[in-house]
């Protein structure tokens, strides 16, 4: 995650702001998504209410779509200006850069109009021009108008937690999962089934997604409630495949009774740094390859069985292991039986 702090963020193809060096678009279009799509838990303006556009030359900043005074746009607010406007995508120069505001309509004024433009010309009173500056996009969460991961991070987790109250522990293993190497959507699911956001059968119920009286029994068993911790930890399927994931590091643990626990009790096998950011992914893998497993069930007529599963948690944590950590390369069979050499190298 730490990729994206200090450079520069892309939107849509503008820069939200730029320090150092550049980091390719398509990165952090789905990266962006993603963070963006935090909001499912948190409300969906929380992205929109940190940014803002500061006005420099006004030469990129289009005057009714983006809003650059105060938290809506123009267009939003004055609609009926907007409407019958013969700049609808002139720039906020282009209208005002001559030193007055110089508007053109597509037809005089009916007399409330005019109270309407009234409004908007209050508006535009004292507004600043520095033209040697260029528009950017501020963001409110650090001093600077930089963005940071941190500072979003800050700011999601106390949204986070102003819905529900978490223990001291709970807050290190939100913090423990930020750090992993694994790729932010899996992050992100992380923190979902933490919070048993995920779209298992029972939230599904709860949020009238599916009937009241359909089944909420797992997908897998079929004879409990279908919970994130009951998917991902105590689903027989489950405990085989943590089973033999355990095996294979030579590692053993009781099953806890959810997933904060078994976050911290993962966490605490291996002291050694390299190692321990290396079993992060593996239980981020875990994670993961469960949840696509039972989902897929869904259309596929059936899970897949525990040594399927356990494979593909293996190759998917080597992958990661080569491409997000600067790990010595290794070749699959290493990593399958000499993983914490292969970390160690
Ligand atoms: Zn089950």
């Amino acid at each position: 995650m730490e990729r994206g702090a200090n450079r520069e963020i892309w939107i849509g193809g503008e820069k939200l702001y730029g320090i150092s060096d550049r980091v390719g678009f398509e990165i952090f279009v789905s990266w962006w998504k993603t963070i963006v799509s935090l909001g499912e838990g948190v409300g969906n303006c929380w992205f929109n209410s940190e940014v803002v556009r500061r006005v420099g030359n006004g030469a990129s900043t289009s005057f009714w779509n983006v809003a650059w005074r105060g938290a809506l746009t123009f267009r939003a607010k004055y609609p009926r200006l907007y409407s019958i406007s013969n700049q609808q995508e002139a720039c906020v120069r282009e209208i005002g850069g001559s030193g007055e505001w110089l508007f053109e309509w597509r037809r005089r004024f009916f007399q409330w109009e005019e109270h309407l433009f009234n409004l908007l010309k209050e508006e535009l009173e004292g507004v600043v021009w520095s033209p040697g500056d260029e528009d950017r996009w501020f963001w409110k969460l650090t001093e600077d108008g930089v963005f940071s991961v941190k500072s979003t991070y800050e700011k999601l987790i106390g949204l986070l937690i102003v819905e529900d109250r978490w223990w001291e522990d709970e807050k290190m293993v939100f913090g423990g999962i930020s750090k992993s190497a694994a790729p932010l959507k899996v992050i992100v699911f992380s923190w979902k089934a933490l919070l048993n956001r995920i779209p298992t059968k029972s939230n599904l119920r709860i949020r009238n997604v599916i009937p009241a009286d359909a089944s909420s029994l797992c997908v897998g068993c079929g004879r409990v409630d279908e919970t994130s911790v009951h998917l991902l930890l105590h689903c027989d399927l489950a405990i085989e495949v943590w089973g033999r994931v355990m095996r294979w590091w030579n590692f053993s643990m009781v099953t806890p009774p959810n997933l904060f626990v078994h976050w911290a009790c993962w966490n605490a096998m291996e002291s050694r740094k390299k190692l321990k950011k290396v079993l992060r992914l593996v239980w981020h893998a875990a994670i993961w390859v469960l949840w696509k497993a039972q989902n897929n069930s869904i259309f596929n007529n059936g899970i897949g069985c525990s040594e399927e599963l356990a494979e593909e948690i293996k190759v998917l944590s080597w992958r990661w292991a080569m491409h997000r950590v600067h790990m010595y390369p290794c070749l699959f069979y290493e990593w399958l039986w000499n993983t914490r050499d292969c970390s160690l190298r």
